[in-house]
């Protein structure tokens, strides 16, 4: 083990004291948050020292994580769909996969201009912002039952200028008979007693945007079952959900009564999104 210099080191000595406890590549995001610099000043300058404050910010960051917090907690942000969003222990971190629920928003909607959107379980915000900067003129609610994303999830649409309406509200509780053209939903989706949730970096994410119920369907199947109260004939309704559960999934939106109903893969080619149109009740097409 490589002792902890008393002294502020260079560049290179932090990131070789941090190595050692750390992955390099979370060494240098963390270094490079407390220098406010770009990669490549980083790789420019190793013998660059570093202020004493400096110093012990990095040192406080790295052991920090060290014992499990996330990055993007501790910087305060992730990317996403190009974007960056803060981010804190409010809300679940948003993830690469979850940018399928955005491609697929774009490809049935991409070219219709006011298109009225809903996302469920808004938390940072990523889906809705990202839907209401990517479509044209979208008219998007984000709903939240958690009063601490919301005020995350509002941060993020004012800081990346982005027009969206919040509700706090459990799922559908508080939108009246509005109806929607387009609903995306990331809701929890892990089994309760799921190991995953003891282990590595979603330790530190709420419980609350992760586990639902024995079977991790419990939200899903709410979704699915009310979408329909709130869908315009002709809208869709997408969800998130886990690796083993898209054959679940599209039974809960044969149950409810959707059409054109499918899965579609994520980067590691697993199932992750499934979805289906609502065609109205009661008209026969
Ligand atoms: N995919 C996430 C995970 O496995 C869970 C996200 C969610 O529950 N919506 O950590």
């Amino acid at each position: 083990m490589i002792e902890t210099p008393e002294f502020a080191p260079d560049i290179a000595g932090a990131l070789n004291w941090a190595r050692a406890r750390i992955a390099i590549v979370d060494a240098r995001i963390l270094l490079r948050h407390v220098l406010q610099c770009s990669a490549a000043r980083l790789a420019a300058y190793p013998e660059a020292r570093l202020e004493e404050r400096e110093w012990s910010e990095f040192r406080s960051l790295v052991e920090r994580r060290e014992v499990g917090e996330p990055v993007a907690y501790l910087i305060g942000e992730r990317e996403f769909y190009g974007r960056s969003f803060m981010v804190g222990p409010a809300v679940l971190i948003p993830r690469p996969d979850t940018e399928l629920l955005i491609e697929l928003a774009l490809a049935h909607f991409g070219d219709k201009p006011r298109t009225r959107v809903l996302d469920l379980g808004t938390g940072s915000g990523a889906l809705a912002v990202t839907l209401a900067l990517e479509l044209a003129d979208a008219d998007v609610t984000a709903v939240d039952r958690s009063r601490e994303a919301l005020l995350v999830a509002m941060a993020n649409a004012a800081r990346l200028k982005a027009s969206v309406s919040f509700v706090l509200g459990d799922w559908f509780s508080h939108l009246g008979g509005d109806r929607y053209q387009l609903i995306v939903a990331n809701p929890p989706y892990v089994a309760a007693d799921d190991p995953h949730l003891s282990e590595g970096d979603v330790r530190f994410e709420p419980g609350t945007a992760l586990a639902a119920g024995p079977q991790g369907l419990d939200d899903l199947a709410a979704i699915a079952a009310e979408a329909p109260r709130h869908l315009e004939a002709g809208g869709w309704l997408f969800m998130e959900h886990g690796y083993d559960q898209a054959a679940a999934v599209r039974g809960l939106l044969t149950d409810a009564g959707f059409s054109s109903i499918a899965s579609w893969k994520d980067l590691g080619g697993i199932e992750r999104v499934s979805g289906g149109q609502w065609q109205g009740r009661g008209e026969s097409r």
